[in-house]
Order: C-alpha cells, then structure tokens, then sequence
C-alpha cells in the first residue's frame, strides 16, 4: 500500500516478527516514511494498526500536532466507519 502526501510516498509494509523490537503492532518511522506492520497478526488488529500508522503518518507530514490517544481516537473513528459502510470505498474508486 502506497500513499502521496505532499509529494511525498508513505509505503506500509509488513515486518518479519524476527525483526520487530516494539511492544506494540505497527511503527511510523518519519525518517523513510515508512508504516510497518508486525507480520502474522490478526487481520482486523492489522488493518486498525495500518490505520492507526497512516494517521501518525498524517500528523507528521501535515504537522496537526496530534496527541497518541487523538491518534488512536481517529484511526477507531475511520475503522469503525469503513466497518459499517462497505460500499464507500468502493464508491470512492468509482468514476463513473
Ligand atoms: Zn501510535
């Protein structure tokens, strides 16, 4: 998964658990904006984490200032909006 921000690319990409030294499931990392994923996870903790990664990646590249828990509280927000309206994605790649 790929996106441009600003001209700038933010890749997610999963990690091998060999290689991971974080308690937690996913890292931004502002120097490669890269979002790494804990390989091997749930899908659905993996799919908030990407979430919850892009929305650090956001901050970040947008300078919002946003706290951890207002990260979390957003990343939750947009999972459980995507959760329940299935269809707006796809109406998003839609042109038609
Ligand atoms: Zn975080």
């Amino acid at each position: 998964m790929k996106l441009t921000v600003l001209s700038n690319e933010v890749e997610v990409v999963e990690n091998t658990a060999s290689g991971w030294d974080t308690g937690s499931c996913g890292q931004f990392t502002e120097e490669d904006l890269k979002v790494r994923i804990k390989k091997g996870i749930n899908k659905q903790v993996k799919n908030l984490t990407i979430l919850h990664e892009m929305q650090h990646a956001a901050d970040f590249l947008l300078s919002l200032g946003l706290s951890e828990k207002q990260v979390q509280q957003i990343a939750l927000f947009w999972f459980s909006f995507i959760r329940e309206n299935p269809d707006f994605i796809k109406d998003i790649q839609d042109d038609t």
